[in-house]
């Protein structure tokens, strides 16, 4: 049993797996921008994306299943060139997709249309800002990203977004260094007081999610020297309430190339899911998944620390 493993065991837990959910699809490692906390390494010089023939094996798949989310990840997952494809397709069958969003994509050439299609599709979209003042902003993600990210939050709100029910917008959060997320919801209340009070932009919640010492994250960490201190933050802050919601419960994570993961995190970590040979989706039955334990290591702690971490945000109110 590892570190992780053994705490969840001490406070008489154990990491089970729930009826799958969400089936989170990540694209790729192509994206427009290069941050810093980025735990996928993305980049615009990445060339790991998704291809059509495997687009169209995961829909197969997906047809056989009652799983209603499908949520779309990157890289910038609206990169790739069968990115409305795929979300036309998923909501043709009448499930629900979440497009994990940078923001500038939306403004970039050869993207412009972007933000209207995602609107006729009724997409939900759930936004990268990790702060609202650009300074915060554009030392994690770079030059320029803060205008960007306020323009192409103001265009989703004159398309409806974060005003009508059914196109939610979200934003995401986290923490610009090696601790934990701040409360969400004084947060929120914040991002929405001074985002209104500056910008008039308006949105739905706002996502903590904590920066896992992994990838690009933990080269930052190690070459400032405070990889040893951030994990004892992490260890240290394990809260056994969180454990019930932990994201790789019900999610399902699929790399670019179709292989199976318990969760992004352990995507960018290689720790594809085996059974007897690495499993890909079209592998899986969701009968024997049930069966096959989640696959943990130190790295896990970010999930677990404080109010805990998902792609949905804190765990614990
Ligand atoms: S964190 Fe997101 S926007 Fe930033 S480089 Fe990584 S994938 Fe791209
Ligand atoms: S890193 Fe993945 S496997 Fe580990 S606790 Fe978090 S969601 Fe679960």
């Amino acid at each position: 049993m590892n570190h992780f493993d053994q705490t969840v065991a001490r406070h008489g837990l154990r990491l089970q797996r729930a009826d799958p959910e969400i089936l989170q699809v990540n694209v790729g490692k192509l994206c427009n921008l290069t941050c810093i906390h980025c735990h996928v390494n993305a980049g615009p010089k990445r060339r790991e994306i998704m291809t059509r023939e495997t687009v169209g094996r995961i829909l197969d798949w997906l047809r056989g299943t009652e799983i209603r989310t499908v949520d779309l990840t990157g890289g910038a997952p609206e990169m790739i060139p069968d990115f409305r494809h795929f979300v036309e397709e998923v909501r043709g069958m009448g499930r629900h997709v979440i497009d994990r969003c940078n923001l500038t994509i939306l403004l970039e050439d050869g993207h412009r249309g972007l933000a209207g299609f995602l609107r006729d599709h009724e997409v939900e979209i759930v936004a990268s800002m990790p702060c609202y003042s650009p300074d915060n902003v554009e030392e994690q993600r770079g030059e320029g990203v803060f205008d960007a990210s306020i323009a192409a939050l103001q265009l989703l709100n004159r398309l409806g977004y974060g005003r009508e029910e059914r196109l939610p917008l979200h934003l995401v959060y986290n923490p610009n260094g090696a601790f934990l997320p701040g409360d969400q919801a004084a947060l929120e209340a914040d991002y929405k007081r001074e985002l209104d009070r500056a910008f008039g932009i308006r949105f739905d919640r706002l996502f903590t999610i904590t920066n896992l010492p992994i990838a690009r994250f933990a080269a930052y960490l190690r070459h400032t020297r405070q990889y040893d201190e951030y994990m004892e933050v992490l260890v240290d802050g394990f809260n056994p309430a969180s454990v019930e919601g932990l994201m790789c419960r019900n999610t399902i994570s699929v790399g670019w190339r179709g292989e199976v993961y318990d969760c992004d995190f352990n995507q960018q970590l290689g720790m594809q899911l085996r059974n007897g040979k690495p499993m890909f989706l079209w592998d899986l039955d969701l009968e024997g998944l049930r069966r096959m334990p989640i696959q943990t290591a130190e790295h896990c702690f970010g999930c677990t620390a404080g109010a805990g971490s998902s792609c949905g945000g804190a765990l614990v109110e």
